[in-house]
Formats: structure tokens, C-alpha cells, sequence
């Protein structure tokens, strides 16, 4: 039947694309999607939903509980009394309430979608005829690498990358001689390091190991360095740029390492940026799990400096803040000279397919926001939006079941199609806590998640 397709097509890709949806929405399972970027290794279905199915992290859902009753019980106090909602506040409830037929009609085609509400639960099951466990028997505390980035030490600090042992013979004046490539130890901070390879690769560092997917690279360094992924910078001094360092080829060579920096005019640069920036706000939980930034050092981002020369869509991650939502608006994408284009909503549910609190709560929406804008650098002076580049963006909806704090799904795949450029579609992530196939990673932690304690073997 159609709808067995659909689910068929969702266990292959992740994706559920719903019939019969008036709307732009799919479900998303980040996991599978995740997965595609993998061969030996798989995320850890268990691992990544750990905070909305565990029942050892029934604190945290406690925890949300109270605070979710705590504030409806601040609602019922209030619908008794009306609050008066300042300037500031009226106009995130009118953005709420222009948003709200979108995610109400969203949230609806996942209800009627009873084939897929009847497998979310499993989801998070590790169980799989194919597969072995492989949890590490004790987990000890994984390193801080923010912490580690910003000591002294910092720059003696190695991984070892552990590519599969693989000779090549070569002809050498009529002796046939085996070229062997061993695992090297490269600076792990400050660094560019590529995995140029056709399959992934585990590294090691302090003892822990890391799965590093095909054909993707990670910078790792504090925002100060962002100016080293720029190719004028990296070809007019290259001693910005500590090492180089890339995993020799053993398959392919579509990727060569200095394909990340080679000058603009030949196809440099990104045709998708995403951008998940470390926002300041009030949680004092948020304050644990990473450090923030004040918003005006977010205009030094080197946006347009990154964008390829056929353009790129840049994707950004925003709160519901409103004073948030004029910063970016009105001075950051300006600054960044990319043009404000359509919204993709995300839309977080529990495994019952419930929202993970009510959609009208004010200060605890079920839902964030991804801001998507075009740079086209072919106009004057910088990024200028070029009609028909892409295709036309309209609003739209991914719901999902939230992973770990702050984590995002990795909606890349559904923005390709709006993606400017000819060649397969360039892409980066700043502010990463991930790495994916095919895509370069900075951040002050791009590998925190490849961690192999997210990972089985297949
Ligand atoms: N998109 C990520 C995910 O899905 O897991 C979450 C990104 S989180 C909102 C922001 C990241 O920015 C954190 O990893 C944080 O450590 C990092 N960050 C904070 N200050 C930074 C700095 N000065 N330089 C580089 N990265 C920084």
C-alpha cells in the first residue's frame, strides 16, 4: 500500500514525507539520516534519543514535568488575570500566532499518520538482527575539548588517525615497491584535518576514540581562527594555518585537501552554510553544557568570505527571542550581506507523537527556528539575492524527537534543492558539535559527538 511505501522510504532514508499534507513537513529520524554518512560504524539509536526515551533519565523528564505544570500553573494564574505583554512580547506573540496554522497543520498530518506513530517508540532501539553492541563497558567522562582548546598546551596536542592500513604498488625504475600509509599523529587544535578517504575513519585521542566520517573535514579552534578557513587568508599567509594535514587517498580522489582553500575564481567556498551560534540567554543549564557568546561578535563572522562564487544559502538557527529575532534581522544579516528568504520550523515531539510541551506556552515553545537567507556573490559589492537562484522557498516544518541538549537535527539534505551552484553542493557547519560525509566542521568542539560511545559497529 502507498502508506507501507512511505514507510519503507522512511526506514531507507529517514525521512517521512506525509501524502495528502497541505503543508511543507516531514518526520524526520535523525538517526537514519546520520547514518547515511556511515558504513562499519552506526549512531546508537539509544544513545542519541537518551533524554526523551530513557527511563534512567526519568529526572529529566521530572524535572521537565515540573516545570512544564509549574508553568501551566503560572498560565492558569494568568488566564485568570490577563498579562499585559510589552511591546517586545506582542510581537513575538504575533510571529507565534502568524506561525501557528503551520505547526498546528504539521502536527496534524503526523496524528493521521498512525503507520508511523505506531513505530516511533522503537526508534530508539538498538536491537537489530545485523548489528553488535558496542557500548564501552565503563564511560568514563568524555574530555572537554573547549576546555582543552584554550590551555596553553593546546597546540601540542595530537590525534591519531587510524586510516585502514593501505599500500599501493608503484613502478620505481622496474622494481615494483609497496607505498604503505600509517596512521599519523596531527595536531588535533588548529588544524585542518580531512578525511579525503571513501570510508570512515576512527582516530584516537587521549585514549578515547572518534569516528571520523568519509570525505569530511573538522577545524577545531576558538572563533578568533574562523578567519583560517577563508582561502585569501590561507593563500597569502600560509603560516595561518598551522598544518595541513589530510588522510592520504585510498579510494577516491575526488576530494583533495586543498580543495577546502584553493582560490575563489576556482570554486572555493561554501554553497551551504549552516550556522548554530552559542547565543547568550537565561538558562543557567545551557550555562553547564557550553560557553555563549554576546551577540556582536557574531558580525565578525566572516560570512561573505566563506560564500562560494555561485552563492550560497545560509542557514541560522535562532530562538524565540525577540529582541534575538530584530538583531538578526535588522543588523546581523545585513552586516553579513545575505537576504532573509523563508523560515524552516522545528517542530519537537515526544515518542507518543505528543509536542514536548504546549505549543501556546510563551517562554517554552515546542518549536525553533531555522532562519534561511541567500548570498549571491555575483552582484556588486558582495551578497545580493538573484531572482530564481535555488527555486522559491516557502516556510516549512521537520518534526522530530529532540536528542541531546541544544542538539539539531540535520536538516542539510532537505534544504539541497534550494542550494545555488552547478557542482555537487559545498557545505560547512559553524559552531559544529558533529561531523557529517562530505561536509567540513568548525567549532570549538566539531567532535564531540563522534565520540565512538554514540556509535555500534555494524
Ligand atoms: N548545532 C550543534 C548541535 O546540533 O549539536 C550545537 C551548537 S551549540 C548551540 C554552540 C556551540 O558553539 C557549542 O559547541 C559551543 O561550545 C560553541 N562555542 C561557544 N563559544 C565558542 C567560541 N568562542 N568559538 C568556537 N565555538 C564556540
Amino acid at each position: 500500500s502507498e502508506t507501507s511505501d512511505q514507510l519503507a522510504a522512511f526506514f531507507q532514508s529517514g525521512i517521512y514525507r506525509f501524502s495528502n499534507c497541505a503543508v511543507s513537513v516531514v518526520f524526520m529520524d535523525p538517526v537514519r539520516v546520520l547514518n547515511r554518512s556511515y558504513s562499519r560504524f552506526r549512531v546508537s539509536p539509544s544513545t542519541y534519543y537518551s533524554r526523551f526515551f530513557s527511563s534512567n533519565l526519568a529526572a529529566d523528564f521530572a524535572h521537565r514535568e515540573t516545570e512544564l505544570s509549574s508553568s501551566s500553573k503560572k498560565r492558569k494564574r494568568k488566564e485568570k488575570k490577563p498579562p499585559l505583554l510589552n511591546e517586545r512580547e506582542q510581537a513575538a506573540d504575533q510571529r507565534h500566532q502568524l506561525a501557528r496554522p503551520l505547526l498546528l497543520k504539521a502536527h496534524e498530518c503526523l496524528i493521521g499518520a498512525s503507520e508511523l506513530l505506531g513505530i516511533l517508540r522503537s526508534l530508539s532501539c538498538d536491537s537489530s538482527s545485523m548489528a553488535e553492541r558496542r557500548k564501552p563497558t565503563v564511560v568514563e567522562t568524555e574530555p572537554s575539548f573547549v576546555e582543552l582548546g584554550k590551555v596553553w598546551q593546546a597546540p601540542l596536542y595530537e590525534i591519531a588517525l587510524k586510516f585502514p592500513r593501505s599500500c599501493r604498488s608503484n613502478e620505481n625504475e622496474g622494481d615494483i615497491v609497496d607505498q604503505c600509509c600509517d596512521p599519523g599523529l596531527v595536531p588535533v587544535f588548529n588544524n585542518l584535518v580531512v578525511n579525503e578517504t571513501g570510508d570512515e575513519v576512527e582516530a584516537e585521542f587521549l585514549s578515547r576514540k572518534y569516528v571520523i566520517p568519509l570525505e569530511s573535514c573538522f577545524y577545531m579552534s576558538d572563533l578568533g581562527k574562523i578567519q583560517n578557513l577563508i582561502p585569501e587568508v590561507y593563500n597569502a599567509d600560509a603560516k595561518n594555518v598551522q598544518v595541513l594535514v589530510y588522510i592520504p587517498m585510498v579510494s577516491r580522489n575526488r576530494c583533495n585537501p586543498f580543495c577546502w582553500f584553493v582560490a575563489a575564481d576556482s570554486g572555493s567556498g561554501f554553497n551551504l552554510i549552516l550556522i548554530d551560534p552559542p547565543w547568550e540567554n537565561a538558562s543557567a543549564h545551557q550555562k553547564l553544557m557550553y560557553p555563549t557568546l554576546p551577540n556582536r561578535y557574531f558580525l565578525s563572522l566572516p560570512i561573505k568570505k566563506l560564500v562560494h562564487s555561485d552563492g550560497a544559502l545560509v542557514g541560522l538557527w535562532v530562538t524565540n527571542w525577540e529582541r534575538l529575532r530584530n538583531f538578526v534581522l535588522e543588523e546581523l544579516f545585513p552586516s553579513w550581506g545575505v537576504t532573509y528568504a523563508a523560515s524552516l520550523f522545528w517542530l519537537k515531539v515526544k515518542a507518543d507523537g505528543s509536542l514536548t510541551s504546549d505549543l501556546d506556552l510563551f517562554h517554552h515553545r515546542p518549536y525553533e527556528c531555522l532562519l534561511l537567507a541567500y548570498c549571491n556573490t555575483k552582484g556588486e559589492g558582495g551578497c545580493e539575492l538573484q531572482s530564481g537562484m535555488g527555486g522559491t522557498m516557502e516556510d516549512q516544518v521537520v518534526i522530530s524527537i529532540p536528542g541531546d541538549y541544544s542538539r539539531k537535527p540535520p536538516v542539510g539534505e532537505l534544504l539541497q534543492k534550494y542550494v545555488p551552484g552547478v557542482g555537487p553542493p559545498r557545505c560547512i557547519e559553524l559552531f559544529a558539535r558533529e561531523m557529517m560525509a562530505g561536509w567540513a566542521s568548525w567549532g570549538n568542539e566539531p567532535l564531540h559527538f563522534q565520540d565512538s560511545h554514540y556509535f555500534l559497529l555494524n
